[in-house]
């Protein structure tokens, strides 16, 4: 009997167990892009979690893929970034998965100031990510993450009652060892105050926001659209006039622009090419090399 006895323990521990992590182990959240990913790790670390784009990607345009449409179909909870970024392709995921539960997408921007606003302004076939709600690239400035990381929480916690409590420690630590990162962060980029950049697009806005540098120049002629040899032209004589600290563009963006500006602008001025984010299987570490990161190389470029 004893025997017994302890293998209905046994059996009833295991069973509750199972109970118990079933709901968060099967929640499952579609990330628009990696950065968000990488918080919800941080927030609900048995998310499980698909990935709609990778940092090798342009965000504004993703094909809508069958692959994607069935992850979202399958999914609890959507986190994207908002403010238009995904406009081109997330309404077409949302009408072919057809899912209610993703409906109601956790927009990043909708709880963040966002910068350069430009009402009324209109997207065009020519002109295609102007970015009238603000700038979406928001993942740059870590001070945003916090943000994002409260009100994601919020969500996490109303979708999974029972791991409410769980969800708001794991945010309250990450609260508590991002700020001390943040700090050390603007003491060592105090360098970089000042400094002006020309960069491609606003993808990197919140970063030269944050550490009080400046973009100067866009290798865009107007948002969203590929640099042009005449626009580039133009921006030669402004730039030998008043040479930047570097030539900035994402990694998903083509490099030949910005090698011609370099190029012409002689060694002083060097093409830096950054991580626009995270890796899709990232967590808490990788947000933290990733920022660490676009620091590192501009600060690189500082002391030369
Ligand atoms: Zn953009």
């Amino acid at each position: 009997m004893p025997r017994l006895a302890a293998c209905l323990m046994a059996c009833l521990g295991a069973c509750l167990g199972a109970g118990f992590a079933a709901p968060a182990a099967a929640f499952t959240v579609f990330a628009c892009e990696p950065e968000w990913a990488a918080l919800t790790r941080v927030l609900l670390p048995s998310a499980r979690l698909h990935v709609a784009t990778h940092a090798g990607q342009d965000p504004h345009h993703i094909e809508a893929r069958p692959a994607l449409i069935a992850q979202l179909r399958s999914a609890h909870l959507a986190v994207c970034t908002g403010a238009a970024l995904e406009s081109g392709w997330l309404p077409t995921l949302q009408e072919r998965a057809g899912n209610a539960r993703t409906r109601d997408v956790f927009f990043a921007a909708d709880h963040v100031r966002l910068i350069d606003p430009q009402p009324g302004a209109i997207g065009t076939p020519w002109a295609g990510d102007v970015h009238a709600e603000g700038n979406p690239h928001l993942h740059a400035d870590p001070r945003n993450l916090l943000e994002v990381a409260r009100a994601l929480s919020e969500r996490l916690g109303q979708e999974l009652p029972a791991e409410r409590a769980a969800i708001e420690q794991r945010r309250s630590a990450f609260e508590g060892r991002w700020r001390t990162q943040i700090a050390e962060w603007e003491r060592r980029a105090a360098p970089l105050r000042g400094q002006a950049v020309a960069a491609q697009h606003t993808t990197f806005g919140y970063l030269w926001h944050w550490l009080g540098m400046k973009q100067v120049a866009d290798l865009e002629p107007k948002p969203g659209m590929a640099p042009t040899p005449g626009h580039l032209q133009r921006l030669l004589q402004g730039l030998r006039a008043a040479p930047p600290l570097a030539v900035v563009i994402a990694g998903y963006q083509d490099p030949r622009p910005g090698r011609w500006l370099t190029g012409q602008l002689g060694a002083a001025v060097p093409l830096v090419v950054l991580p626009a984010t995270v890796a899709d299987d990232a967590a808490e570490k990788e947000l933290l090399q990733w920022l660490d990161g676009l620091q590192r190389e501009l600060l690189q470029v500082a002391r030369r």
